[in-house]
């Protein structure tokens, strides 16, 4: 199987009671021992996830869970930490081993409407009991997917497995455009990539990655460099280029170099509009302008990582936004999986590009920013903002192709 990023990835997510057969509803959907099934309930005490390619939907990652009716402080955590999957899931099974919609299930029925999580309901075990008519008329009247299985003896999963293919947000079955929309057969893209300390050894970062491949899938022509080499390359030229796309962390230098009439942009922009909501982040950006002495700023990454001497969230930002505003601000940082229940408190949010998110996961963190009246930034689009080419780096996309 051709390996898939996890942001790209649709994500689904089992969730119930303890001993609800989840485990073997995941073996029986995958036809893989992924999860541990036992009798003794509360088996799975953390999250699992698997990558696997599940037909007709693609590739997919499955989260195991453990049982939300876990109990004790321990059991409480683990409830707390499934409903942080529940933040990057697509689609929820519900698994139950009642044959009937009770109070337990529609507690967690009303949870995911409020999450905005599209589910379906397994009934669990049917080849111990069979689905009454009432029940089935219960989740028609209330327009709830669901169906009849059995973990066990595999009965009713491939029904399960087309339903739920009607319940993926068709945001995330079109494919979304990265870049080929500004591109036509033949152009010239070029490509501002620069190795400093922050780059990984060897290897260029996978938003890199994915926009050189879609220039090669638009069939245009892609010419990759780093800063210093920018000048010299675009004199090399035979014309100028239909478009320059560069790391945000050198947008100043570059912009510098690049005709006015050349279209212009970076890719943390590009991931602004693949990922996330373009226009909230680009209005977040501008709520820099009301930031006063004290203000609280989170710096908000997916992934834990090592941090380097000049690191972009942690030492350059503050330092360009301090810079920009002239004000004493207070900078904290989440990081991982765990975007920070007191949202409240901040002034403003500033996302990292999201790469290794999928469009739900930094979709629902815009929603609980806006829910909560936060405005929400990313790091490439508030970088243009506060060297002053927002205007020009966000262009080409009201351009478009030309
Ligand atoms: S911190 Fe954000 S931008 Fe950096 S690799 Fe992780 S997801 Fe991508």
């Amino acid at each position: 199987m051709a390996k898939v990023p996890r942001g790209e990835r649709l994500v689904l997510t089992l969730i119930g009671k303890r001993n609800a057969g989840k485990s073997s509803l995941i073996n029986a959907m995958t036809g893989q021992e992924i999860s541990i099934v036992s009798d003794t309930p509360g088996t799975t005490t953390d999250p699992v996830a698997k990558a696997y390619e599940l037909l007709p939907l693609g590739p997919v990652t499955i989260y195991d869970t453990a049982g939300i009716d876990d109990v004790g402080d321990l059991g409480q955590q683990r409830v707390k930490k499934t409903r942080k999957i529940l933040f990057r899931t697509d689609v929820a099974i519900l698994v139950t081993d009642s044959t009937e919609v009770d109070e337990d299930l529609e507690t967690i029925i009303s949870d995911l409407k409020e999450m905005k999580v599209p589910f379906i309901i397994a009934f669990n075990k049917n080849d111990l009991n069979p689905l009454p008519k009432a029940t089935r008329e219960y989740c028609k009247d209330n327009n709830i997917a669901y169906a009849s299985v059995s973990g066990t003896s595999g009965d009713g999963v491939r029904m399960l497995k087309e339903k739920l293919v009607t319940l993926v947000p068709s945001t995330l079955t079109h494919e979304n455009n990265l870049v080929s929309d500004l591109l036509r057969p033949g152009q010239l893209v070029v490509l501002v990539v620069p190795i400093d300390l922050a780059a990984p050894k060897g290897r260029l970062i996978l938003p890199q990655v994915q926009v050189l491949r879609e220039v090669l899938d638009s069939d245009a022509v892609g010419i990759i460099v780093k800063e210093r080499e920018l000048e010299k390359a675009l004199a090399g030229l035979s014309r100028k280029p239909d478009l320059v796309i560069t790391d945000s962390q050198v947008v100043l230098k570059v912009v510098g170099d690049i005709p006015p009439d050349v279209r212009f942009t970076t890719f943390s922009t590009l991931f602004a509009r693949y990922k996330g909501d373009f226009e909230t982040l680009v209005n977040g950006a501008q709520a820099i302008d009301n930031l006063k002495d004290g203000s609280k700023i989170l710096i908000a990454e997916a992934c834990s990582h090592h941090t380097q001497a000049d690191d972009i969230g942690t030492v350059k930002i503050p330092r360009w936004m301090r810079q920009f505003t002239g004000k004493e601000l207070i900078f904290e940082k989440s990081a991982g999986n765990d975007f920070p229940e007191n949202l409240e408190e901040y002034d403003l949010v500033l996302h990292c590009g999201s790469c290794m998110l999928n469009q739900i996961e930094m979709k629902r963190r815009i929603m609980e920013c806006q829910r909560r009246g936060v405005p929400i930034s990313n790091y490439g689009v508030t970088i243009s903002k506060l060297h002053g080419v927002l205007d020009r780096v966000i262009e080409p996309f009201f351009m478009r192709s030309r």
